[in-house]
């Protein structure tokens, strides 16, 4: 293999060159299809039993391994401690859930019949085959694991491409998942770059699982439309957080902290607007800003820093590209708004902007970082009405009075709402759907559409005594006289 098959993979947040990987042809993840395609055929027949145990064991691995597994993903991430525990908090929850729940969604279902007593039938689940998995840098651990778990309780082979930046993590929970009992044929990690693997992956899967941006989402959507196979994606955001007159000003302050800078603001929920009532607004700037300058930035696996770097240097100059744009074109830095290069290349403040003008890019653009823009508004059907005002609708946040909160929840275009909280309490909702509206995304990970999708239906049905058009020795106008009858009885009993 020469150097240039070679993915070098380097910390952002400090520079050191931290591993190599492959860089794998088309060739071989068509290989990798091959071996999963095979493996899947034993697989498949195993029993649920064993395919749940065999999680259950990934979940007790992931907990007693968590520092081995956060080392790494802080290795070539570059975020802090806690957000590196979020990813392996996230996945034995994933593993657990599906294992329990499992046995009951896959499990062979009786259904009506088109005649009663006469027809008996069943709907059975049956796994697509071989799910491609294409991944992104942002939650290296979350989203490679927890969309391969249901993807294999569910019976399937998985070929898996994690983000070019960030395969380390990948191979991590791969060795896990094969010491849990996964085999290693039935499941594969294939680096490589996305125009070369990602796009055999695409070609070559009975399934396609994205995350990632939403102009990838728009053209792997149209392959799998092309190839008329299943398709889920989970694509970008910008996402508002909307704080009402009657909120708990702290807790919107602390929501907010943790809605905008959670993983340095690269997180699909991750709060990018914040529509605050007039009534509170200067009190909850003041807090928000004070709490900001209390935040501790920096690389390190110190369970205190509050903020770790972006994922690379060239991420940091776009995000601080926009934020340029926006205060060229006016608007006002409450704070950060700028680099922090003491710290090393690919740091940037948590930064607060107010009067941002509509024509500056990241006014309706995702930043996919810790920056966050504030508006004031007078009335709550106000701040409903510049939430919804976007393309996208993955998440939103709400703080209010309860009542206050529901009924604003109920008139968001968006796949999650979080009331008194940024996006944790959906996110970590795992018996829930996750998932966006608009240009945020097609189907849904997490609850039972999370493990459904991965698996299609099959209907069988057994027809006992006589055929459905009624038995032979019987005058047509009879029978159809008989159904009609039974049609109308029908509709009184069978309700
Ligand atoms: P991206 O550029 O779309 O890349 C995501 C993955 O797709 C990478 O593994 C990439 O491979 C691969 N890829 C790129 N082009 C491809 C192609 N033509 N065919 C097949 N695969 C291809 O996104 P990103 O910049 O890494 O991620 C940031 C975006 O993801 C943000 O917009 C964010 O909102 C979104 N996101 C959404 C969620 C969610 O759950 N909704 C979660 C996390 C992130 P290489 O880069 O290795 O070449």
């Amino acid at each position: 293999m020469s150097s240039s098959d070679i993915i070098s993979v380097y910390s952002p947040a400090t520079g050191e060159h931290v591993g190599d990987v492959p860089a794998h042809t088309a060739d071989f993840t068509r290989k990798a299809f091959a071996a999963a395609r095979d493996a899947q055929k034993q697989w498949v027949s195993t029993s649920l039993q064993h395919r749940k145990a065999v999680m259950l064991r990934l979940h007790d691995m992931v907990l007693e391994r968590q520092s081995e597994l956060m080392d790494v993903i802080q290795s070539e991430t570059g975020k802090n401690r806690a957000s590196a525990f979020d990813e392996v908090l996230d996945v034995a929850i994933t593993a657990r859930h599906y294992a329990y729940a499992a046995p009951r969604m896959l499990r062979t279902r009786r259904k009506k019949g088109a005649l009663p007593v006469l027809t008996h039938t069943v709907e059975e689940h049956v796994p697509h085959g071989v799910v491609g998995i294409i991944a992104p840098w942002n939650y290296p651990l979350t989203l490679t694991a927890s969309d391969a778990i249901p993807a294999l309780l569910a019976g399937n082979g998985v070929v898996l491409k994690p983000d070019s930046l960030t395969p380390l993590t990948a191979l991590k929970i791969a060795e896990l998942l094969y010491e849990s009992g996964i085999p290693r044929d039935l499941f594969h990690v294939v680096s490589g770059s996305g125009g070369v693997v990602g796009r055999a992956i695409t070609e070559g899967c009975d399934y396609l699982m994205f995350t990632g941006s939403t102009m990838t989402g728009r053209r792997l959507g149209s392959i799998a439309g092309e190839r008329l196979i299943g398709y889920s994606a989970e694509l970008g955001g910008k996402n508002p957080m909307i704080v009402a007159h009657d909120a708990d000003i702290e807790r919107a302050v602390q929501g907010a902290i943790s809605g905008c800078f959670s993983n340095s603001g690269q997180l699909c929920v991750s709060i990018e607007r914040i529509y605050v009532h007039e009534a509170i607004a200067q009190e909850f700037l003041e807090r928000f800003v004070a709490a900001i300058e209390a935040m501790r930035i920096g690389p390190g696996p110190e369970w205190d820093v509050d903020m770790g770097s972006l994922i690379s240097a060239e991420h940091r100059a776009r995000v601080e590209d926009m934020v340029n744009d926006a205060v060229t074109r006016g608007a006002t830095v409450l704070a950060g708004g700028r680099a922090l290069p003491d710290l090393g290349e690919a740091f940037y403040a948590p930064t607060v902007l107010t009067n941002v003008a509509k024509r500056s890019k990241l006014y309706r653009e995702e930043v996919f970082g810790p920056v966050v823009y504030v508006e004031t508004v007078d009335s709550i059907s106000e701040a409903i009405q510049r939430a919804n005002d976007s393309e996208y609708g993955l998440n939103a946040s709400v703080f209010a009075d309860p009542d206050t909160a529901w009924e604003i929840a109920s008139q968001l275009e968006v796949g999650t709402v979080n009331i008194n909280e940024g996006y944790a309490a959906t996110w970590g909702s795992i018996d829930a759907p996750m998932g966006g509206w608009k240009a945020s995304g097609v189907g849904r990970r997490h609850g039972d559409e999370g493990l459904l999708k991965y698996t299609t239906t099959r209907t069988v049905s057994s027809q006992r005594v006589m055929p459905v058009s009624g038995p032979g020795e019987v005058a047509r106008e009879t029978y159809t006289s008989a159904l009609k009858t039974a049609l109308k009885l029908g509709k009184r009993v069978l309700r």
